[in-house]
């Protein structure tokens, strides 16, 4: 099976279709909440500027984690589909998940047993790292990660007939009462391995129910297992599944909402652990010097390989043009260049209609802000026959990543030579995130953008 056969999990289909945030009645979200409050008090408490993205967002990267992000088609050739949005790079999911299928770095897992079993551990030890390191918002959403790994592990991932019907109603298919999650150890060394034998208990007591549910259909859980190690969807299954549920959808709904509690008890009993192995110090924003330049990658010389600038991912704000193109830049000939600095810059063409086209920062390289705080932040760009206008844009997004400021610049409409754009922000009560944003629309040309700055007023 290759790594991804099993990619899509509980809900998995629908957080592919809308890879901005996960739908709310997806079932990755519904257990990751249902976990998440069962916790200590104090373990809510750290978790809880992240708790909405690490239930509606990032216990779905695995799922969001295909090279087909940016491209057209939705990933299945389909002429007449849209773009895809590139969640995966604005997101810096595969970087999260330690596997760049772009660029072939790191490995991947299947999500179904027994190689979820390695992958729970090995991204168990990851998110310990980086909690213990500090890096608060690395280490959640490498959490996400792992839990993804769990809750996909309890949905049937190795019988795919039973998996692809598996769904959560609401959260009373999620609902775990006054479970008190266990800690598995208080040993860091022998965690990991501890938390791959819960994962495993937790698709054995699944396997259980199964069998019980299966009881005088005829079929025996091993016959399901061989049927679907030859295939992935064999028809007889895929026909005695749907029989099941028509004949009897009170025994099929008890099996899975068993099986979603049981994901989420798994759940709890992991992030239990995992925050009892972490220093729980609340996150502080960072102190920024005024007078350094905040902006990571801020010239685009920066590349990992694919392509496309370090830190910085396309906006492709309407899904359905097929014209407008956004660039890595690289200076063409020893007597002409339209980078300002070094050899790189980025480059928006025929930017499309009203909705237009820009060049973003990941969040991952998001810059911290304090409310009340105040930014200078500048861009140099240029423009060729462009129509339209161009300009430099400053978001500011509150602790779940919600838009609650933009500040434009003065647009630039017609600039042959170079010109540095300002906007000047305060950072409004709430707001937590800064992205600098690069647009161009009803372009008939190209507009360029370099040497990205923002700095703090001191
Ligand atoms: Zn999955």
């Amino acid at each position: 099976m290759s790594a991804f056969a099993a990619a899509v999990g509980w809900m998995g289909v629908l957080a592919v279709c809308c890879p901005r945030r996960a739908e709310a009645w997806g079932g990755h979200e519904l257990i990751t909440r249902a976990a998440v409050a069962t916790l200590p008090a104090e373990q809510q408490a750290f978790l809880a500027p992240e708790a909405h993205a690490l239930a509606s967002l990032y216990c779905t990267f695995p799922d969001l984690n295909w090279p087909n992000q940016g491209q057209w088609g939705g990933g299945d050739g389909d002429p007449a589909g849209a773009r895809f949005p590139d969640t995966r790079r604005e997101w810096g999911i595969s970087a999260y998940c330690a596997w760049d299928p772009v660029l072939g770095v790191g490995k991947g897992y299947p999500h179904a047993p027994p190689g979820s079993y390695e992958a729970s551990s090995v991204h168990f030890r990851r998110a310990l790292a980086a909690l213990r390191e500090g890096k608060y918002e690395d280490g959640v959403r490498v959490c996400g990660v792992l839990l993804h790994y769990v809750q996909d592990s309890g949905s049937f991932p190795h019988l795919q007939p039973f998996h692809r019907s598996a769904r959560l109603r609401g959260p009373e298919d999620a609902f775990l009462g006054d479970y008190q999650p266990q800690r598995l150890t208080d040993n860091p060394e022998q965690a990991p391995e501890k938390v791959a034998q819960r994962v495993r208990e937790l698709v054995e007591f699944t396997e259980q129910k199964l069998v019980a549910a299966l009881e005088g259909t005829g079929l025996t859980l091993d016959k399901a297992k061989a049927l679907c190690a030859k295939e992935l969807t064999p028809a007889e299954l895929m026909r005695f599944v749907a029989d099941l549920r028509e004949e009897h959808p009170d025994r099929w709904q008890a099996l899975v909402q068993d099986a979603g509690r049981e994901s989420g008890r798994a759940c709890a009993d992991v992030l239990c652990t995992l925050l009892s192995l972490a220093p729980l110090q609340a996150p502080r924003a960072p102190e920024h010097a005024s007078g350094a330049n905040l902006a990571f990658n801020p010239s685009f010389e920066q590349d990992d390989g694919d392509g496309v600038p370090d830190g910085w991912v396309v906006g492709w704000l309407d899904l359905k043009d097929r014209v407008g193109r956004a660039e890595w830049y690289a200076s063409g000939t020893h007597w002409g260049s339209n980078a300002r600095t070094g050899r790189h810059c980025v480059l928006l063409l025929w930017a499309p209609g009203e909705n237009g086209l820009e060049w973003r920062q990941t969040w991952p390289q998001a810059i911290k802000v304090r409310p009340g705080d105040r930014y200078d932040c500048s861009a140099w760009i240029r423009t060729r026959s462009a129509g339209g206008v161009a300009y430099l844009a400053v978001q500011v997004a509150d602790t779940d990543y919600s838009e609650i400021a933009v500040v434009k610049s003065q647009p630039v409409s017609d600039a042959p030579a170079w010109q540095e754009s300002h906007v000047e922000v305060r950072v409004p009560e709430g707001g937590k995130w800064l992205r600098v944003t690069l647009y161009s629309n009803m372009s008939e040309g190209a507009a360029w953008f370099d040497d990205v700055k923002v700095m703090k007023q001191g």
